[in-house]
């Protein structure tokens, strides 16, 4: 089996580790995060040199060297949604994706939320550690995200989860099971509908005339309500792919044909 490769070797770990307690020791203040933020910013937007960044931050808000290079490292990740590996306190990390949602909208929030995920995952990973803090943080936000994410895309967040979670072994399956909410949490999603004409329903399934368009069977059944036909009208070009609605890009479906249409099988 192939060990994944570290890129860091021991002494940058030690140095790192006692930079980190040091830190935690002499909290950064707001002002710091707020500069550093300020700054990564205007880097990540070509306004300004990072060396010259760097300088700034440590010369007029007296961060030290490494830190001000890791702000403006860990920005630029979030923005694009990969994954770094300089850590970045629970507190620093609120600041940066509050800005990130109000500055550059909610679709550069989900990048960041997805990049300080895979950041959480390495470290964990890695150096044997429970980032609870930065962890409630990524899922403050992920929560904050799903507002305005639509149903599928949900979904396949769900099917991600899933295939993570049977990747991961089971006494941290069984940990996290032990401390999880039984309660599923709710949420909203934001649905596009479009508005049919029903006129288009109406002619397709006379023309169809109670056989299915694509398999030319019988509809299977009677509707209970009015006795007529089971069939569906489908378009062949989508709605939401810019078809149109109208009877040429319509055909009535029986329910095995339009599963097929839609996915395959
Ligand atoms: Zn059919
Ligand atoms: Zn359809």
């Amino acid at each position: 089996m192939v060990k994944p490769s570290i890129t860091i070797n021991k002494n940058e770990l030690f140095y790192r580790l006692v930079r980190q307690s040091k830190e935690s020791f002499m909290r950064i203040t707001e002002k710091q995060v707020s500069e550093a933020y300020r700054v990564a910013r205007k880097v990540y937007e070509g306004e300004i040199k990072k060396a010259d960044g760097v300088n700034e931050l440590v010369d007029v808000h007296g961060l030290n060297r490494a830190t001000a290079n890791d702000f403006i490292y860990d920005f630029k990740c979030l923005l694009l949604g990969k994954v770094f590996h300089r850590a970045m306190s629970a507190g620093a990390m609120h600041y940066f994706l509050s800005k990130i949602h109000t500055e550059y909208g909610v679709d550069s929030l989900i990048q960041a939320v997805i990049s300080l995920k895979a950041h959480i995952k390495y470290y964990e990973g890695h150096f044997k550690v429970n980032m609870r803090k930065l962890r409630g943080v990524a899922e403050e936000f992920e929560r904050l995200t799903r507002h305005n994410k639509t149903f599928l895309e949900i979904e396949q967040e769900f099917h991600r989860s899933v295939k993570e979670s049977l990747e991961d072994n089971q006494s941290n399956r069984l940990k996290r099971l032990s401390k999880a909410n039984k309660l599923p949490e709710k949420v909203e999603v934001k649905t596009t509908v479009f508005i049919r004409n029903p006129d288009v329903v109406a002619e397709s399934l006379i023309r169809a005339n109670g056989t299915c368009e694509s398999c030319l069977t019988e509809a299977p059944f009677l509707r209970i309500k009015d006795g007529s036909p089971y069939l569906e009208v489908h378009h062949k070009v989508q709605l939401s792919k810019g078809g149109e609605d109208s009877t040429d890009n319509t055909i009535a479906l029986c329910p095995n044909c339009h599963r097929k249409e839609h996915y395959g099988m």
